[in-house]
Order: structure tokens, then sequence, then C-alpha cells
């Protein structure tokens, strides 16, 4: 067990919520909207199946991953103390046939997209992970829990193989609605494979796989090998998080194998309920397809980045539509996104140069505690963030016009943008904006201005995504990579400042 985070300073102000919180959430479980209610008061412990790191991040991933940091983000305003623990999977085929066709190694490949996950969510203001076990590093919970399986007769071992037995499990196929009797009969005289022949029922699924000539493999009491897949989402839940967690996330295509499996698994062994809530966010769709590798419609987080798209409007644009449902990925929405996030930041920028700028007060007028109470609404009716973006759009629409008049010298404007009613609207917008992970961008405002005015030294946001992706690199002992971010801050001009507890302090010069 590890302890949870510790909430922010915005939390304090909200902790009296706590006992009044009405977030409804749906979960798939029970195939409706429920109440979310922690197994523990004011302890929140989540679960975020993680990426096959095989290769970089695609736009389903930065869907995914910004819809849970939201979530995460609200509950820790909402005053939670909230674990949040995401894997990585790095033992999987996709990685083995990637180092084959470069010629290098499983470690090597997974290694080198670590470390660009690590980056793209820090460009996208997603907050790390509590805890990002690897299931090369988890292999004796993996075997543990494995024998713990075949013990109870809840798993066979045929071969160098070890299955896990569907049909001894009752209750298999409650996530995903699946029948199992239906699908024997489907899947009737088509076992043809080997692996297919070892197992009692087709849906049976392999908990560890015997070793392969020539691939990398793993001791285990059933002779050299690897982990399926499914096994390691179980062993590392209960090792970093306990026999039941509050929350399971994933993506909708996750529902079925995975997480049934995942269900499976740990239920059989522990004879406990594995999560509570399980929420998963629905896909992404380009022209009306599903985004993917085979039909050339892929794109990487990093290449939309890079081609100019700024990070606050592919996350402004992700949190326009309702987690659950498709998004489409269309250039004409992307341009929509891009301008009312022009808006948004000119008004947060307003704020944040505000001399005046202060904490949001203990009693908020009327007209500002009902914009609040509003945006709340919309996130307790399970995370409705495009209702909650409108709130944003209504606050930053004052600001937002002073920022227009200041720009155009008009020198008025300044004074009443020091007025206390307008200083409490910008420090809520500025709240309710870090709660949906939105923040300033420099790099917006510069190209606003024109070609050519682009400014050479990076963004606060790029700054601080720098440093959050050089912790990462730290805590992950790579110190290479550590030291080449600082390298290349300061040949911006920007100074790191180490201080105790791992705090990183920066400067321009
Ligand atoms: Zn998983």
């Amino acid at each position: 067990m590890i302890p949870p985070t510790s909430p922010s300073h915005a939390t304090i102000q909200v902790r009296d919520r706590l006992s009044r919180v009405t977030l409804k959430l749906t979960n798939t479980l029970s195939r409706r909207v429920e109440r979310f209610e922690p197994l523990l008061p004011g302890q929140v412990s989540i679960y975020c199946c993680g990426v096959t790191v095989y290769d970089l991040c695609h736009l389903g991933h930065a869907r995914s991953y910004i819809a849970w940091d939201v979530l995460r983000r609200y509950l820790i305003w909402c005053g939670y103390a909230v674990t949040f623990v995401q894997n990585y999977t790095d033992i999987d085929d996709k990685i083995l046939n990637r180092a084959a066709e470069e010629g290098s190694s499983m470690e090597a490949v997974s290694e080198r997209n670590i470390e660009a996950f690590v980056a793209d969510m820090a460009r996208l203001n997603i907050l790390p992970p509590d805890r990002m076990p690897r299931a090369t590093q988890s292999l004796a919970a993996i075997r543990h829990l494995i024998e713990e399986l075949e013990a109870k007769g809840a798993a066979y071992s045929a071969d160098g193989d070890v299955y896990f037995a569907v049909m001894k499990h009752a209750g298999y196929g409650k996530l995903s609605g699946r029948d199992l009797a239906e699908q024997q009969d489907n899947a009737a005289g088509r076992v043809t494979t080997q692996e297919g022949a070892r197992k009692q029922h087709p849906f049976d699924f392999a908990l560890w796989k015997g070793a392969k000539p020539g691939e990398p493999s793993f001791e285990s009491p059933w002779g050299p090998g690897r982990p399926g897949w499914h096994i390691e989402c179980s062993a590392m839940v209960r090792e970093e998080l306990g026999d039941t967690i509050d929350i399971h996330l994933g993506g909708a295509d996750l529902v079925f194998p995975h997480h049934e499996n995942e269900i499976a698994q740990s239920e059989a062994a522990t004879g406990q309920e594995l999560a509570r809530y399980w929420l998963h966010n629905g896909m992404v769709n380009v022209g009306g397809q599903k985004m993917s590798k085979s039909l050339g419609n892929f794109t990487t987080i990093r290449a939309l980045l890079d081609s100019g798209v700024s990070p606050m409007t592919l996350r402004l644009f992700t949190l326009q539509a309702h987690y659950r449902k498709p998004l489409d990925f269309t250039a004409e929405a992307l341009d929509a996104a891009a301008t009312g996030w022009k808006g948004l930041n000119a008004a947060l920028g307003l704020v944040g140069s505000a001399s005046a700028a202060s904490a949001l007060p203990a009693q908020l007028p009327p007209e500002l505690a009902a914009a609040r109470t509003r945006f709340v609404a919309a996130m307790d009716d399970d995370l409705n963030t495009s209702a909650a973006l409108a709130v944003l759009f209504e606050l930053a629409k004052p600001l937002r016009a002073l920022a227009n008049r200041l720009e155009r010298g008009d020198g008025a404007a300044a004074a009443e943008a020091a007025t206390p009613a307008l200083v409490a609207q910008g420090q809520l917008l500025l709240e309710l904006a870090g709660v949906l992970g939105l923040q300033h961008e420099q790099a917006v405002e510069s190209q606003a201005a024109g070609p050519g005015s682009s400014a050479a030294s990076p963004s606060d946001a790029e700054i601080e995504a720098q440093i959050q992706a050089r912790q990462a690199a730290k805590a992950a002992r790579d110190f290479a990579t550590a030291d080449a971010i600082r390298a290349e801050l300061q040949a911006q001009g920007i100074e790191l400042i180490d201080k105790p507890g791992g705090v990183t302090e920066w400067l321009r010069g």
C-alpha cells in the first residue's frame, strides 16, 4: 500500500463539501448511473489500464487519459485523497515483433516508448500516476496469483501453458454481458490451433504462456515462459491497492475480454469484488471510422502537437464530448476548439498577469457562487465536461473582452480588470479551469499575434511539462535523459533549481 496523493490547497476550501458530494458515474458493471461512494470515507483508489509500450501514443490514448485525469483532478478538488495506479505492459507480442523488426531488444523498445509516453502525457498536462508498475517488475506477484488460482482449481496447466477455466467461475460474463453457453455453441468446431486444442473451453485464456524458441522468457513453476496480458493487471491491482478498489478505468474496447478476465482472475483468487465502479471511455473516430493503424487514419499525439495544435486545444477538444461517447476527430472540430481555447487562454493570461491577483475569497459573490454550483452540478452529472466548459466560457467572457482592450492599448482596461469583482471572477475561472487541467499557454498568444512574432522562449506550461518529464526520468533512474532535459532548458535560458523533497523551481535567465 502507498500513501495517497495529498490534496492540493484548492481542496481545503471545498473539503466541507465532501460530506455532500453527489457525484454520479455510469458503472459499466451495473449498466446504471450510480452515486459514487468510496469504500473508505474520503479516500479513493483508482486503477487505470495503461499502454502496451511498443509504439508512440495516439489520439485514442490522449482522449482516454485526459478523461481520467479530469476525473482524478475533480475528486482531488472535492477533497478526496486519491491514489492513482496505472501500469505499463512491457511484455507483449507487439513489443517482441517491433524489437525483431528493428533488431533491438524488448527492453530497448519498452524504455524508448515509456520515455515518449511520459513526455507526451506531460505536454497534455496529465498528472503522473502515483505508481506505474511494469509487468517485467511484477513477475513475483503474477506467479503467486497464478499459483493461487491453480490451487483453487480455477486454472489448469497444459504443456507449459496455464489457462483460466472460465466454466469453473460463476459470474464470468457479468461485465460484458456475454453468455458462455451461447458462445461455446458459436465457437464449436472452430478449435483448430494448437493453443485452442489445449483449452477446455474456447473462452479459457492464458495466464502463463510457455516459452517459444528465441523469445525472452522468465522462470516459473510451469517452466520458462511469460505472463498473459490479463493477469498482470489483476496482480498489480492487488499488490498496489488491495483486493477491492473503488474505480477501475479503461477504454470501451477493454470491456471484453480484458476487464472481464481481470474480474474473473481477481475474484476467483480473493473471493472479493475487484472494483466497485467500472468506467469506460468511448473511442475516437476519424471521418466516421474508428481510428486504427490499418485504416491509415492514425494520428500520434506527438505528430499532432508538433504540427502546431496546442496541447490545451487538444485537451479542450476532447472535453467537449462526453467521455463515454465516441469522439469524432475532424479538422473543422479541431479548428473550432482552437478558437474556443484562444478566448479562454486570453482570459486566463489576464488573470495570471493581473498584479492584483489574489486567492479566491472565502465568500463568493452570489453570481460567482452560482457559477461554481453550475460547474459542480455538471461534473457531478457523470462528468459532463461540455457543460462544465460552458461555465468556464461564461466566466471568461468579460475577462477576454478586457484582454482584447488591453492588447489594443486601452489603458482603462487594466484598472477595470483590477476591480475586486473581476479579480474574484478571474480567480474562480483559474481554479475551475485547473479542475479540467486547462492552463494558460504563452505560445498560443504568440501565435495569435501573427507570424514572425513567435517567442523563442518556452511557455510556463512547456517548462512545467519538461520538469515533469525530467522528474519521471529521474524516478526511473534514467539520469541521462534527466540531464538532457536540464541542458535543453538551459539552452533556452531556463535555469532549474532542485529543492529538497523532489521539488524543482525554475527561473528565466
Ligand atoms: Zn488492464
